[in-house]
């Protein structure tokens, strides 16, 4: 069996090539048979592509195809909003979590090839114009989910597989995974019945792989609703000990304060639109709207200090020289005026905040320097509504 990897080290842990689409792994069940058995004897076994969030419901129902003789393989899309790998990378409190990138450690503990494609810019649309609406926050799950399934099925159709599972639970998802929701995603992807929900599927229509006998539909489950017990239990039959939260719980989209950065972003330029950078700096540092033209990103420790240190070229930065302290970047035009307060701020957030004055060394892009000797901007002048 041909494998392929190139490894180089990253912060996510991956193990991979870093091109457009990035081909993973190998592993003991990838010698899997390649045939099925049917009344007649064997056929090929018929080939699925499963979404990898991962997530442990993405990895129960490629596996639960796996023991079917099913031939998977895993697509994983690189959006920009699920880096935990990275978060866990830069903040201390995190380091306990694994430095990784888990889509290709569920690929890994499967045996089975991932592709990770990226779509940063094709799925700003969804973002920025979701038809079904956001949920809680700015996710549009229900977008999403058919854009990735649309993706899903082009892949499917390039690459000769014959169907796609998901690891969604039927009403594990207050907005897109529900029983009217499903047949949206089916039809708007233009998978229709080559969709199949193997954790829920005895609950839902039988699709065209169940009918045609690609796979048992009496050995697919009948999983409903939120609670976690039943996955947990199949993790443990499955000898999966090592998983990562439900698939929501990498999407910064979810969340309530990046969400409120987002709009932020989007009202301060007056239009909704963002690139790569833009989201990787949302989830970085303190964020304080000082005023309508500008705002500042504040480093709250280390790790962050020195991400932020990469955007040194694109934004005005100021770091305090006589005290330990943050590293602050300056995003939007802030003038003479605002340059003297975003010194007064960065003084105010490091270890000479008690001092008389703080010298802060500023840098715009082009390298040129001021220097600000200032007191540092005490506590009770920085207005809570300043903070994202
Ligand atoms: S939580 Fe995020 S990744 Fe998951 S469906 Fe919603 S928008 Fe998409």
């Amino acid at each position: 069996m041909k494998r392929h990897i190139a490894r180089t080290g990253s912060v996510l842990g991956a193990k991979c090539v870093s091109t457009e689409v990035l081909h993973v792994v190998a592993g003991a069940r990838m010698d899997r048979p390649r045939f099925n058995r049917d009344q007649e004897g064997l056929m090929p076994a018929r080939k699925a592509v499963a979404l990898i969030s991962g997530g442990l419901d993405s990895m129960l129902a490629a596996r639960l195809m796996q023991d079917q003789g099913v031939h998977v393989e895993g697509l994983n899309f690189f959006t920009g909003f699920c880096v935990e790998g990275h978060t866990h990378a830069i903040r201390k409190d995190k380091r306990a979590r694994p430095l990784r990138n888990n889509a290709l450690w569920s690929a890994e503990q499967l045996g089975i090839r991932l592709h990770i494609i990226d779509v940063v810019d094709e799925y700003k649309d969804i973002v920025i114009n979701p038809r079904h609406g956001y949920g809680a926050h700015l996710n549009p799950c229900l977008d999403c989910k058919g854009f990735m399934v649309r993706k899903a099925r082009e892949w499917m159709e390039t690459h000769g597989f014959d169907f796609i599972i998901t690891g969604e639970v039927l009403g594990q998802r207050p907005k897109s995974q529900r029983r009217d929701t499903f047949p949206i995603v089916a039809r708007e992807s233009g998978a229709f019945d080559l969709l199949l929900r193997p954790l829920s599927a005895k609950l839902l229509p039988p699709t065209r792989p169940e009918r045609e006998g690609w796979v048992d539909r009496e050995r697919l489950l009948a999983l409903n609703g939120r609670g976690r017990k039943p996955q947990i239990g199949l993790a443990g039959t499955f000898g999966f000990n090592d998983y990562a939260q439900p698939a929501g719980g990498c999407c910064f989209l979810t969340d309530e304060n990046y969400a409120r950065r987002l709009s932020d972003l989007w009202q301060s330029r007056g239009d909704k639109r963002y690139d790569l950078d833009d989201i990787m700096l949302l989830k970085v540092g303190r964020h304080l709207r000082v005023s309508p033209a500008f705002k500042l990103i504040i480093g709250r420790e280390e790790g962050e200090n020195r991400f932020l240190r990469g955007y040194r070229q694109r934004f005005t930065h100021l770091a305090a020289t006589d005290y330990e302290g943050p590293l602050v970047l300056v995003v939007g035009e802030a003038g003479e005026d605002g340059l003297m307060l975003a010194a007064r701020i960065t003084a105010r957030f490091g270890q000479g905040r008690e001092a008389g004055t703080v010298c802060v060394l500023a840098q715009v892009p082009d390298g040129t320097e001021r220097e600000f000797h200032v007191t540092p901007l005490p506590s009770s002048e920085l207005p809570p509504e300043w903070y994202l």
